[in-house]
């Protein structure tokens, strides 16, 4: 992009609309990472999901949700025993509060089931905005914007906005885009916060919003030295598609643990 003139209003929205594009051919198997079935289990994994890898969260899942089917059985749980299965994730003690927590207020006021409006989910015990909006795209098909870590730093990066309250922030890109692709643009945006634009060093040169970010530079632009900063299990396919030879992107990268 050129940075002679600044950009207008019609400007930035068609490059908003470039880099969704691209982000869409970029990670095509963007989706919600946190394993789930229902919006029960979206709830508790997003709870779980604090100051946890999602992959860690989903390591303890499969035996939480065999255990705890329904808002009452985590109403009714066990603290010591609930504690002892989630403890992998972190905070495990402020964790089985708010499940049990969650749980109580579910029977008492919505019976037993998770609401599908964004102001009953804020009233939760461990749902902020940004779990509430989480749930709805994913487990009720309501678009909706989940400003986390990634997505703020890349927006910001992007000069989509700069606004810094990640309520402005969901506003300020909702209005960039149409809403029926807010879900989806949420995981692919966390996915390049993941996997290429990360928080410390950035993939600038294995990039393929090259063309559309005022920020490159910001991590390194060469070729061999950013192809080793791509993560996930698709690291190398990410390299290909910007032309880099795939062998530069060790192993390591391919099985590493995305943040
Ligand atoms: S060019 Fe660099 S800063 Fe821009 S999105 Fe890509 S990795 Fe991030």
């Amino acid at each position: 992009m050129t940075t002679s003139s600044p950009e207008t209003d019609l400007g930035r929205t068609r490059r908003a609309r470039r880099i969704g594009r691209a982000l869409a051919e970029t990670h095509p198997d963007a989706h919600c990472e946190l394993d789930h079935s229902n919006a029960l289990e979206l709830a508790v994994a997003t709870i779980l999901s604090a100051q946890c890898t999602d992959k860690k969260v989903n390591e303890v899942t499969p035996k939480l949700f065999a255990r705890y089917r329904t808002a009452a059985d985590y109403a009714g749980a066990d603290r010591a025993e609930l504690e002892e299965l989630i403890r992998p994730t972190g905070f495990y003690r402020n964790k089985t509060s708010s499940l049990i927590n969650l749980g109580r207020a579910l029977c008492d006021r919505y019976d037993g089931e998770v609401p599908g409006r964004l102001t009953d989910l804020v009233t939760l015990p461990g749902i902020g905005r940004k779990t509430a909006n989480v749930i709805l795209g994913n487990a009720f098909g309501v678009p909706g914007i989940t400003v986390d870590t990634h997505f703020q730093r890349l927006v910001q990066r992007w000069k989509l906005t700069s606004e810094t309250d990640p309520v402005k922030i969901e506003h300020a890109v909702g209005a960039l885009f149409p809403k029926r692709d807010w879900t989806m643009l949420s995981h692919r945006i966390i996915f390049h916060g993941r996997r290429v634009c990360h928080a410390r060093k950035p993939a600038c040169g294995a990039c393929t919003l090259v063309k559309l970010c005022p920020s490159y530079g910001t991590g390194p632009t060469d070729p061999a030295l950013a192809a080793k900063l791509l993560k996930g299990p698709r690291a190398r396919d990410l390299a290909a598609a910007v032309g880099i030879d795939p062998d530069l992107v060790p192993q390591q990268a391919v099985v590493a643990e995305v943040p």
